[in-house]
């Protein structure tokens, strides 16, 4: 039978919409909970992503602000903003979208946002606090992930997990949600020796590769649950230039219990639980 398709798209739309409700309360209350994107350079991607997000915002009621530096800009000048949106009230999150320009130092940028304001997770003060099993703010793709799986009904206590993938982004946040959600965690990753040995065993299986089709239906349990994080666009072939994940859907679909597709599965989550973020931040300055 095939599986139950785990909507992101969905998801997010009626999250999205319990946030209006959020936001205007807030406002009500003087504090419209704000937004800070900082971009460095011109790469499309990163543009579209900001974009995007700036724009979410902005359809629940928030205020977002774009601040874009040219690719040669100097590290100093963005630690300075950094310092100055730190100060703002009128902002409680800020992001910087990755990857920065070589001149960059990533980690001492991303410890230079206050870790009150870190919306993205990516604080080693925040980062700790989910190590230790009381997160302040999830990094927004594994928050995603997490609340597909509440959506779905999906159990996760005593299961077998694998995440593929060890990112600071995905795979270690992913993994540590797991974790304390009861499940026993594997993290696979491009020294792991036998790949198929852990996923064929696995209950649940996150694919955090950047690789398409990476997953295929001989390396997944007959009804374990899927869930496809990669995005990548298809370089040839009939469908180049369409997304894909990291999982072959057409015939994973056929045995997993359910499983996220490519677009519109993990995706969308990813900038409703960066909304959803920034909301906390902006309520717990409110009380
Ligand atoms: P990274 O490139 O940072 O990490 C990829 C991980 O995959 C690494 O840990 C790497 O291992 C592992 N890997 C690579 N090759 C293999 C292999 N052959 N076998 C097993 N593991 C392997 O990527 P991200 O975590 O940032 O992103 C992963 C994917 O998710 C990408 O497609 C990205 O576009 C997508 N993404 C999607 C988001 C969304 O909103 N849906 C948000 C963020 C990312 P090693 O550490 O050993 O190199």
């Amino acid at each position: 039978m095939a599986a139950q398709i785990l909507d992101g798209k969905a998801l997010a739309q009626e999250l999205r919409a319990g946030f209006k409700e959020r936001v205007a309360a807030l406002v009500a209350r003087g504090q419209r909970p704000g937004l800070a994107v900082i971009v460095v350079g011109e790469d499309p991607a990163s543009l579209v992503y900001v974009r995007n997000k700036v724009d979410a915002c902005v359809a629940v009621g928030m205020h977002s602000e774009k601040i874009a530096y040219a690719a040669d800009a100097s590290p100093a000048e963005v630690l300075a903003r950094i310092a100055e949106l730190n100060a703002s009230p009128a902002i409680h999150g800020i992001l910087v979208q990755l990857p920065l320009p070589p001149q960059f130092d990533e980690d001492a940028i991303l410890e230079a946002i206050h870790s009150d304001k870190d919306v993205d997770g990516f604080h080693a003060e925040n980062v700790g606090a989910l190590a230790q099993g009381l997160p302040r703010f999830i990094p927004c793709t594994p928050y995603g992930v997490m609340k597909m799986f509440e959506k779905g009904g999906i159990d996760l206590t005593g299961k077998e997990a694998v995440v593929i993938g060890r990112s600071n982004i995905v795979g270690k946040p992913m993994a540590m949600l797991l974790m304390n959600a009861g499940a026993t965690v594997t993290v696979c990753h491009s020294k792991t020796r036998d790949l198929a040995f852990h996923t064929r065993r696995a209950d649940i299986v996150v694919a955090a590769v950047g690789r398409p089709r990476f997953v295929t239906a001989d390396m997944v349990k007959p009804g374990a649950v899927v869930i496809d994080v990669g995005i990548n666009r298809l370089q040839d072939g009939p469908n180049a230039g369409k997304l894909c994940g990291d999982v072959d859907y057409e015939n994973v679909k056929e045995i997993a219990s359910h499983i996220t597709p490519v677009p519109g599965g993990v995706g969308p989550m990813t900038i409703t639980m960066l909304l959803a973020n920034t909301i906390e931040a902006a309520e717990r300055k409110a009380q």
